[in-house]
C-alpha cells in the first residue's frame, strides 16, 4: 500500500518505522518528497496513521517514579495517562521530579493534573500504603 499527502510543517528526510499497532509488525517507509509525505509498506489505515504520527509528531507514554512522603516505600511508579509528545518528555520528567506526593496512594490516582498545561495527567501505577 502507498499513500501520498500534502502537509505543511513536515520534517525533512525519511524514516523506516516498525508499526507496533498489531503483531504483523509491518515496516513502513515514510518520506518527504517535493513537499509531500509518501507512506509505503503499511497494510492498513491504522498503520498509515501510526507511521504518519511517528514521523511528524512522535509521542510516548512516560513511565518514571515520584517521591512519596510517609510511604511504605520512598518512591511510587507513575505514568502518563496518555502519550506525551516526545519533545516534551524531558520537561515532564523534570516537573515530576519537583513533586513529592503523600501516601496512601491508590493505583490510578491522579498525582499531577494537566502536567505542563497539557491534557495529560500523571497517575500512580500501583497502590502504596503508609509507613507504620
Ligand atoms: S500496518 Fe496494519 S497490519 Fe501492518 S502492523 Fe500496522 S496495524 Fe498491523
Amino acid at each position: 500500500m502507498s499513500t501520498k499527502s500534502n502537509e505543511t510543517e513536515l520534517p525533512e528526510g525519511f524514516k523506516d518505522i516498525r508499526c507496533i499497532i498489531c503483531p504483523t509488525g509491518c515496516l513502513v517507509h515514510v518520506e518527504k518528497i517535493n513537499g509531500e509525505l509518501i507512506i509505503e509498506g503499511h497494510s492498513c489505515k491504522r498503520g498509515e496513521e501510526y507511521a504518519r504520527e511517528e514521523f511528524v509528531a512522535p509521542k510516548r507514554i512516560l513511565t518514571t517514579t515520584m517521591q512519596v512522603e510517609s510511604g511504605f516505600l520512598p518512591l511510587v511508579p507513575v505514568r502518563s495517562d496518555t502519550p506525551i509528545p516526545k519533545d516534551r518528555l524531558e520537561e515532564t520528567l523534570k516537573e515530576i521530579a519537583k513533586v513529592k506526593t503523600k501516601a496512601p496512594i491508590k493505583m490510578g490516582d491522579i498525582l499531577i493534573e494537566k502536567v505542563l498545561g497539557l491534557e495529560i495527567n500523571i497517575i500512580a501505577s500501583r497502590d502504596l500504603i503508609e509507613s507504620k
